[in-house]
């Protein structure tokens, strides 16, 4: 599951509390949180990363990430069409127009690679 994944990227050993580290946490099932016993704070696998405040799921990063790497393994450094990209991926082009620019700045040298990483594990 791409939330699993993305968990066991974000944090390799173990999900840990974003605030105060501690891996005593529970978790909410409907609303995919974390809560923190220790300090109460919530957080899902999302918060504080490249993709926080996102419309998309995580599956639909997974294959725009999947979709961006292709296109740029083919075409270099030609920017992957708005139009085309707001197609595959089935959203609206503001969408697609701010999932392009997380992707390039989460791939580019300053990125966090959250989405390679996960992507790249997979095989
Ligand atoms: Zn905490």
């Amino acid at each position: 599951m791409c939330r699993d994944r993305l968990a066991a990227v974000r944090w390799p050993d173990g999900i840990a509390c974003l605030r105060c580290k501690s891996h005593d946490f529970g978790f909410m099932e409907k609303r995919k949180t974390y809560h923190c016993r220790k300090c109460r704070y919530q957080f899902t696998v999302l918060t504080k990363s490249v993709l926080r405040s996102s419309k998309l799921s995580p599956q639909l990063w997974f294959e725009a990430a999947e979709e961006y790497i292709k296109w740029r393994a083919r075409h270099g450094k030609h920017n992957y069409g708005l139009h085309a990209f707001a197609d595959i991926l089935g959203v609206a082009y503001p969408t697609a127009h701010r999932a392009r620019k997380i992707l390039e700045s989460d791939l580019g040298p300053d990125g966090e690679g959250l989405l390679v990483r996960c992507i790249c594990n997979d095989t």
